[in-house]
This record gives structure tokens, sequence and C-alpha cells, in this order.
């Protein structure tokens, strides 16, 4: 899994794409989930897409797994 710094990826950010942090691939916002709203009342999103999102939240839940199957 390859992380790209944070200013990179943002250079590639658009008002419809985003470039994701993770997997480094541009998607559609709808492929993001929402991140709360910055300082001008725009909504933030996270900077890992919906895909790589899930990924994570299912690595960490086997390694969970195997850690309490000792
Ligand atoms: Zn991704």
């Amino acid at each position: 899994m390859t992380y790209l710094p944070d200013m990179f990826v943002a250079l590639n950010d658009s008002d419809t794409h985003r470039t994701c942090g993770t997997c480094g691939k541009t998607k559609e916002l709808d492929q993001f989930y929402k991140d709360g709203k910055d300082s001008h009342g725009r909504v933030k999103y996270r900077r890992d897409c919906k895909d790589c999102y899930k990924r994570t939240r299912m690595l960490e839940a086997n390694m969970k797994k195997k850690g309490s199957a000792k």
C-alpha cells in the first residue's frame, strides 16, 4: 500500500473529483465519505476513498480477530 504526501494529493483535487491519499486514484466526490465541514461551511471529504476506507476497516477487523485468537 502506498501513502502519498498530502500536498501532492491535494494538487489534483477539483470541485467534482478528489485524489485518494491511499490508492492515489482520482475519483468522483461521491466515492469519498463526508467528514464534516470546514470553516467556510463547505463539506469536507475524507482523504481516502470509500474502497480504501472499507479495506482499511476490514484489515483492522482481521488484525483484531487474529490478535484475540491466541
Ligand atoms: Zn483509494
